[in-house]
């Protein structure tokens, strides 16, 4: 690693200036789970002079619940999250898509924040600088993304625009299926940001100078069956290939409110708007599982080697239907 200038933040306004004033050579650091990785293999586009730790802020790691629903301070870490009475009782989709992040030392280091805004895992992206040096794809400046015309059996299937990496995190899936909402912080003030606008095809819609403070997540319906479902290579430690948060209301043995959220498709959760509302108001059956996993891929476009994550998806989102 190069060397750099280390400050302990006390409160998100520091953090916000420090990011301003740095001109794009500062970064914050939460669990520092992903960011050292990415500082060790050089990954980033530019090295940062400066690493701003949120961690010492006081009391931004917060789980607590009031009637509007559930909020988290952005330094939560996933296994407090994971463990929390309260999210396993009244929100187990997210507890459970957190338990599902890597292992249980990665997890007591990592902080929901830090999972929402974690860089993607792209293989071209993520090459490391000390075997033969970085490949400056799209997401970096460059000029194309490697994803499209090389091997792409991780990449997205779904609504790219540039680059086709996707968006790691279990978190968000789950958020996505919860409705939650990120504020954010910065120069100009305070935006609350429907998750389902918070990624985009290079990233998130963080401005520069803006910190992820926390997240609202509503309180589900009465009587919801959640599920969270990932499809990994290696069970006991892997990213999703695809992954499927569902929340589903029954009343009077019919579907009243249908919610899915896909990952590992898109630069973000994407939610499977024409299969949710296939489901609405219908009585749930393995023929209507499997119509909601054909509309749930109904845009889908895959790559020359990933055809196979539709597949993936449409039985994830008949077993959660069936669930
Ligand atoms: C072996 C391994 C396996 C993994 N498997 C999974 C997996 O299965 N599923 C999964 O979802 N993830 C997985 N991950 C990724 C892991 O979940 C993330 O590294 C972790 O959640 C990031 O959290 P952190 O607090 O450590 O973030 P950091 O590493 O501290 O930060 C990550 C990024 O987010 C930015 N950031 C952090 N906090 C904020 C904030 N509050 N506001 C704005 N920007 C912020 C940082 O600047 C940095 O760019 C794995 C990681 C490892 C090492």
């Amino acid at each position: 690693m190069k060397s750099f200038k280390h400050v302990n933040a006390t409160t998100v306004q520091q953090a916000s200036k420090l990011l301003r004033e740095g001109k794009g050579k500062v970064r914050l650091n939460a669990g520092g789970t992903d960011l050292l990785a990415a500082l060790k293999d050089k990954i980033l586009p530019d090295y940062p002079e400066t690493i701003v730790n949120l961690k010492t802020i006081p009391g931004l790691d917060y789980i607590r619940e009031d009637a509007t629903g559930l909020t988290l301070g952005a330094t939560a870490k996933l296994a407090d999250i994971a463990q929390s009475a309260l999210v396993r009782e009244k929100y187990p989709l997210l507890a459970d898509a957190v338990e599902a992040v890597a292992t249980p030392n990665v997890r007591n280091m990592a902080t929901i924040g830090g999972n929402l805004c974690q860089d993607t895992r792209c293989w071209y992206y993520r090459y490391p600088d000390q075997i033969g040096g970085k490949l400056v794809c799209l997401r970096k400046g460059g000029e194309k993304c490697f994803g499209l015309e090389g091997d792409n059996r991780y990449h997205a299937i779904m609504g790219a625009e540039g680059c086709h990496a996707t968006s790691p995190s279990d978190a968000a899936v789950a958020l996505s299926a919860l409705n939650a909402q990120l504020v954010v912080r910065g120069s100009a003030g305070l935006r609350v940001i429907p998750i389902a606008q918070f990624y985009n095809s290079f990233g998130t819609d963080l401005k520069s100078d803006e910190v992820l403070t926390e997240i609202r997540v509503p309180r589900p319906p009465a009587g919801s069956k959640q599920v969270y479902q990932k499809f990994r290579l290696r069970q006991p430690i892997d990213f999703a290939i695809v992954s499927v948060a569902s929340l589903l209301v029954k009343e009077n043995g019919k579907v009243k409110e249908a919610r899915l959220a896909l990952g590992g498709v898109a630069h973000g959760p994407v939610r499977a708007a024409k299969a949710e509302a296939l489901l609405k108001d219908q009585v749930p059956n393995a023929e209507l599982a499997e119509q909601a996993g054909l509309q749930a891929v109904a845009s889908a476009q895959p790559l020359s080697k990933n055809a196979y994550k539709v597949e993936e998806v449409k039985v994830l989102v008949k077993r959660a239907v069936l669930a």
